[in-house]
């Protein structure tokens, strides 16, 4: 399958339930979901009442928190509601066993959301995660074959660079994570990364920086077959006053990539872009309309060819060509 036809995939009717923290046992440097989400814990009862009448939907996701740290009762509750329905739930890599796996089993869980964030133990133990690198690949081992994993990468947290950006990339590829979530670490109010950064004990990524390391792990997942489903963060409108540095962009996605059609140009020296027009914003946005290469609109749905070759191609080759 290839780049243009894997854009074309429906995607899966999920019904969010948000459990802010619940789950966590410690809490990681950047974190508060309640002010990050604008979502407050919900009543446990109101949530098997709203579930109980859905209709049209694909899967049931619970998001914001822990899922597999919390108790086992407590898991299959939550589990066993519209047990009809499949369900995807979001969780760190150091509370995945046997006896979890067994519970996301029987309980119809078909995606597991993993926040990786990085491989690196400096980067993890900066960022308190409380884990390892050796934990990540243990967990996945468990999970792969049973279960569709999603890989959440973090770029710009304490102690990150580039090259462990990449790295990491590189490892869960070779694990067999072909999905993933990337963004860049944004600094919150009123947590930990907040106190750091205003004692001048940790810098954001700027935009730039952001976007240019978000293109190169774009390019170096989808060149070897994989998919990036989600760039940066959705903040609410009404929790955007509580953003206190870092590199948001109401438009990240685009602008990654945007990045990621102009950085295959300059690699490769492309002259003519041919590309449909639900792919104008990559091609020609945030500055690449500027570039010295001729641009050619054709008919829907044929995807962006460079100098005749198909975008997955370049990706390929780029993807094979980056040094760290
Ligand atoms: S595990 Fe996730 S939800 Fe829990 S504190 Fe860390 S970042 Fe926040």
């Amino acid at each position: 399958m290839d780049f243009q036809q894997k854009d074309l995939e429906r995607r899966p009717k999920i019904y969010p339930v948000f459990l802010p923290n619940l789950g966590c046992r410690t809490r990681c440097i950047y974190c508060n979901q309640s002010i990050m989400t604008g979502e407050t814990l919900p009543d446990l009862k109101e949530i098997a009442q709203s579930l109980q009448n859905l209709t049209d939907v694909d899967e049931i996701g619970y998001y914001g928190g822990t899922f597999t740290g919390l108790k086992p009762e407590l898991m299959e509750k939550l589990l066993s509601v519209r047990p009809d329905i499949p369900k995807r739930i979001s969780t760190r890599p150091d509370v995945i066993d046997e006896h979890v796996v067994e519970i996301l089993k029987r309980w119809n869980v078909k995606t597991v959301e993993l926040g990786v964030e990085s491989i690196d133990d400096e980067v993890l133990k900066n960022s308190k995660r409380n884990y390892t690198g050796a934990d990540v690949l243990r967990a996945i081992s468990l999970l792969k074959d049973r279960f569709e994993v999603v890989a959440h990468l973090m770029t710009g947290l304490p102690s990150d660079t580039r090259a462990k950006d990449l790295e990491s990339v590189r490892i869960l590829i070779n694990t067999g994570v072909s999905l993933f979530r990337i963004h860049p670490t944004i600094v919150f109010k009123d947590t930990e990364l907040e106190v750091l950064f205003k004692q001048g004990l940790y810098k954001p990524q700027t935009l730039d920086e952001a976007v240019n390391i978000l293109a190169e792990m774009v390019i170096l997942i989808e060149g070897h077959n994989g998919k990036v489903i989600r760039l940066g963060y959705h903040i609410p409108q009404s929790q955007l006053k509580y953003v206190a540095a870092g590199p948001y962009h109401p438009s990240f996605g685009d602008m990654v990539r945007s990045r990621v059609v102009r950085m295959i140009v300059e690699r490769f020296g492309v002259k003519e872009i041919a590309y449909s027009r639900r792919f104008t914003s990559w091609v020609k946005g945030y500055g690449n309309d500027k570039m010295s290469v001729s641009f050619l609109e054709i008919s829907d749905e044929d995807g962006i060819f460079l100098d005749g070759t198909p975008f997955s191609d370049m990706l390929r080759r780029y993807s094979e060509s980056i040094k760290y």
